[in-house]
């Protein structure tokens, strides 16, 4: 697989933070724990912790069994998502952030904090999806985010779907506002999307 996109920006992250790697969560078993404790936790709704979350945790990705098998494009757009965390991280500190995500003010059904934080990236990802697959792509992720907030995958952390709607409506209209203005496409984006579709033929 070509990856120059997502390599050049692994790259990039760790010249913006240098103890920033990338492993796999099937090789810890500190990750396989916590994947077993989310589990028990939302009376086993949340099953996907090791298979398909990718999760940043004192400075390191941890990444699902899913990262093998994902294009460049995407491990971008997922990078993207994970390098808000590490700024947010270096913004509040590791152990205040860790502690807001997890416990305020409440664990699970009720995690402002954790949802404002997962917003801030998620709205990166909107804008990735948009510089490398186009504004229909971002406008199609609606219910799907919608779900990862209302749902189990964060504990329920903001049930509220209405306010999420908000967030998203607002988030497009921003990177409408965005892209009507030329401010999105990369150099780097279109090299990416050609060389993927040369390897495509
Ligand atoms: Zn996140």
């Amino acid at each position: 697989m070509t990856a120059q996109l997502s390599n050049a920006y692994v790259a990039r992250m760790q010249r913006e933070f240098p103890s920033f790697s990338i492993r796999k969560k099937t090789d810890s078993a500190a990750q396989k724990a916590i994947g077993a404790f989310l589990a028990c936790l939302t009376g086993g709704r949340m099953r996907t912790y090791v298979s398909g979350y990718h999760t940043v945790m004192f400075g390191t990705l941890w990444v699902a069994e899913t990262w093998d098998a994902m294009g460049d494009l995407d491990r971008y757009v997922l990078l993207r998502h994970e390098r808000v965390h590490l700024a947010q991280a270096r913004r509040w500190g590791v152990v205040p952030m860790g502690m807001a995500y997890l416990l305020w003010p409440l664990p699970l059904g009720l995690a402002y904090a954790r949802a404002r934080i997962e917003w801030e990236a998620y709205e990166e990802t909107l804008r990735a999806l948009v510089e490398v697959y186009g504004l229909a792509a971002a406008r199609s992720q609606k219910a799907w985010l919608r779900a990862r907030f209302v749902g189990a995958d964060y504990g329920w952390m903001w049930p509220f779907p209405q306010s999420i709607d908000r967030w998203f409506d607002d988030a497009i209209a921003r990177l409408e506002g965005d892209v009507a203005q030329g401010r999105l496409v990369t150099e780097e984006v279109l090299a990416a999307h050609r060389a993927e579709a040369l390897r495509a033929g």
